[in-house]
């Protein structure tokens, strides 16, 4: 057994970690040494003390551990470096040349809490755990060894940080960081600005549902809830009008600017609350050929569970009452509260709701970059739908 701190499991948290699920919640400890601090690694045993693996503590969150491995190996400098080229092999596989890619998905890729995305030669480092962050010379160094990236920025923005008692900050901490990076995504070139865009630049989770999207541009193309004009671009070279609408100025101004990089000059944005634009639409008679739906998670813990039915339930209705005969929506959600079977229960009521008959295209997932892990349904979370409608 390695020698580490040992933390106890109750016997519901042994059968819980032979899930293998990932993660164990503070009430399924038994017993924690009191020296031991956030961002710790210890050794994972069982009420009768059998070894379980090693995991990360937290001192604050819900979540006590994140398992690192339910091996007994040493984890130092080589164990982690074998992680690292194991998820970037992996990337050549299904990524391979793409220019915005994620390079490293959390418990996916067997770093729980760390997140690295590349846009070109720029990397964007964010991690949500106290174990990675206190690691995290030691990975900028791999990084930097492997990649030899142009730029290493640090994105610690994301609010979850709090919950682990982590401080918020952006900082390039290595190599120059133009204001703007420029990166290939199918056939369009898309500006992003990798210290202030949303998430570390792009949702790159969406890459391959965009590029699946891009054929089926024509007639007046509506993309709510657009960002920076995401999937509204790849659509906009077949249709003959793409409507943009997003509440944020910000990602509409970058949309712009991806626009005219593109030569494009049938795109019109709206700044709007997306509901209301919707709202308004239906009540105009307006029409489009096809309606993109991808809005935040509405559903970002299961109390939100409700309220969110609703508002995905509205949009969907609204844009089913949007589409003429023969259309097609493209309808998201990143919720990981919602399953898919719940979420395309709700987008029938929706059809039914605007009396319209649905059919279901494409069912699919984040891209190949963002693989889920089997035994931890929460990195399943992102659901994207094809519709056609009579
Ligand atoms: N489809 C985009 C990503 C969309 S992310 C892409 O592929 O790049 C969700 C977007 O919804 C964000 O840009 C956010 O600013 C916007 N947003 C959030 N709430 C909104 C609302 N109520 N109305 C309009 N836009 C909203």
């Amino acid at each position: 057994m390695p020698d580490l701190p040992l933390v106890r499991l109750t016997g519901k948290g042994r059968r819980w970690r032979l899930t293998g699920h990932p993660w164990v919640f503070r009430d399924d400890l038994a017993q924690v040494p009191p020296a031991l601090a956030a961002g710790d690694l210890a050794a994972v045993l069982s009420p009768q003390g059998d070894f379980l693996g090693q995991a990360f503590f937290s001192v604050l969150s819900r979540i006590a551990l994140r398992f690192v491995t339910f091996g007994d190996e040493p984890v130092d400098a080589a164990f982690w470096g074998a992680r690292l080229d194991r998820a970037l092999a992996y990337r050549e596989l299904v990524a391979p040349g793409v220019e915005a890619r994620r390079l490293i998905f959390g418990e996916a890729d067997g770093f729980p809490g760390l997140v690295v995305d590349a846009y070109g030669a720029h990397l964007a480092v964010q991690t949500l755990h106290p174990g990675p962050e206190r690691l995290l010379p030691e990975l900028l160094e791999l990084l930097a060894a492997r990649l030899a990236p142009a730029s290493i920025t640090l994105r610690h923005d994301a609010e979850v940080r709090l919950l682990e008692g982590l401080t918020l900050s952006v900082e390039t901490v290595r190599g120059v960081l133009p204001e703007r990076v420029e990166v290939r995504e199918g056939a369009c070139r898309l500006l992003v600005d990798v210290q202030g865009g949303q998430k570390t630049g792009l949702f790159l989770d969406q890459r391959e549902n965009r590029l699946a999207a891009a054929p089926w541009g024509r007639g007046e193309v509506l993309d709510a809830f657009a960002y920076q004009g995401g999937f509204g671009l790849h659509l906009a070279p077949g249709a003959e009008r793409v409507t943009l609408v997003d509440a944020s100025e910000t990602a509409l101004t970058a949309a712009r600017q991806n626009a005219a990089l593109n030569n494009l000059n049938h795109l019109e944005f709206v700044k709007d609350n997306a509901f209301a634009f919707l709202k308004r639409a239906v009540a105009a008679g307006r029409r489009f050929d096809v309606v993109v739906l991808d809005p935040p998670a509405f559903a970002k813990s299961r109390r939100d569970r409700p309220g969110a039915l609703k508002g995905y339930l509205e949009i969907n209705r609204r844009a089913f009452q949007l589409l003429r005969p023969g259309g097609v929506l493209i309808t998201c959600s990143c919720s990981y509260n919602l399953g898919e079977p719940e979420f395309l229960e709700i987008v029938r009521q929706a059809a039914v709701a605007a009396g319209r008959t649905a059919r279901l295209v494409e069912r699919r997932g984040a891209a190949r970059d963002h693989p889920a892990l089997l035994s931890l349904p929460e990195s399943a979370y992102l659901k994207c739908c094809f519709l056609m409608v009579d």
